[in-house]
């Protein structure tokens, strides 16, 4: 096969929990992560050229990343190349949609695209197992995006069960114009401090039970603690939110993108005009929840 073309998917998160903050530096979370209909779109050709091993180009279409080692995608070629001594060359080329630095995990899905598109490339046979076995090297959410769809994350996130997708529904997704980094955030969570704790058992009763309710009432987000009172506007587009009709509002990750789960079409419509004519967000997406093929149980 000469060229492989893979969506990856954005994530959210309907809870996250962090439990503790191992003596590692590493925190324990309890996490429901959830792909949306928000993708990257990564093209794969080999090379054909003999260079220096392991060689790796990237092309992108956005000025803000790095497209030598400092881009995930690069370590998880570079880690996959060097794993199955792969001489030949590869180009991969990036067409960059995920807003950036948003707690919508944009690096490591585009990096879990790399082990989907390079074991089909070089036929390297890896099962899901082995590429996420391999995939928590570059990072503890590349496992869940080698994976995608629904599933309850825990550890460092590399423990990761399945869990029935959520009823249909809108989301909008709202990411304000400022870039989060999710290790300020974790640096700066005092994790024996929490008061409350969302009830993640609770939100995977309510998944399985089908009870769209069941999960808005539980949606809860520990990092909050740290961004929001860093960044207003995020507390601002949640109200927002909840004024134009979503059943609930959180932040995804480390933020600072917020989501709004809506029942009905034509009010997730109007919620997007409101929201942009606020000018609290800089980008701004309808779209649902999305399975893919991988997450399917
Ligand atoms: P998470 O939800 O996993 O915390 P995030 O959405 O907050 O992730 P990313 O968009 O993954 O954050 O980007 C975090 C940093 O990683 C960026 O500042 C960027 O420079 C770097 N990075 C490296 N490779 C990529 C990539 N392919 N796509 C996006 N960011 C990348």
């Amino acid at each position: 096969m000469n060229e492989i073309v893979r969506k990856a998917y954005a994530k959210i998160n309907l809870g996250l929990d962090v439990l503790r903050r191992r003596t590692d530096g590493y925190h324990e979370v309890k996490m429901i992560m959830q792909t949306v209909g928000i993708y990257d779109v990564l093209t794969f050709k080999k090379s054909g050229k003999e260079g220096e091993f392991p060689n790796i180009s990237i092309s992108l279409d956005n000025e803000e990343l790095p497209c030598d080692k400092g881009n995930l995608i690069y370590k998880a070629a570079e880690l996959i190349m060097e794993t199955y001594h792969i001489k030949e060359g590869v180009e991969i080329s990036l067409q960059k949609n995920i807003p950036i630095a948003a707690g919508m995990a944009g690096g490591s899905t585009d990096a879990a695209a790399v082990f989907h598109g390079l074991n089909e490339l070089f036929d390297l046979c890896m099962n899901l197992e082995d590429m996420k076995k391999l995939g928590v090297k570059i990072g503890a959410d590349v496992p869940y995006c080698i994976m995608g769809g629904t599933a309850l994350s825990e550890g460092i996130g590399e423990r990761l069960t399945p869990v029935p997708a959520p009823p249909e529904a809108y989301l909008l997704i709202a990411k304000p114009d400022i870039n989060v980094s999710t290790r300020f955030v974790y640096e700066n969570l005092h994790a024996d401090t929490l008061k409350q704790h969302p009830d993640i058992d609770g939100m995977v009763e309510a998944l399985k039970a089908g009870s769209l309710k069941g999960i808005t009432d539980r949606m809860g987000n520990v990092l909050e603690t740290v961004t929001v009172k860093e960044y207003p506007v995020i507390s601002q587009i949640k109200e927002e939110m909840l004024k134009t009709g979503a059943e609930n509002s959180l932040m995804s990750g480390s933020g600072p993108t917020v989501f709004g789960i809506y029942k009905e079409k034509e009010t997730v419509k109007k919620a997007y005009e409101i929201i942009k004519g606020l000018g609290l967000a800089k980008q701004i997406f309808v779209t649902e929840f999305h399975q893919t093929q991988e997450g399917r149980a």
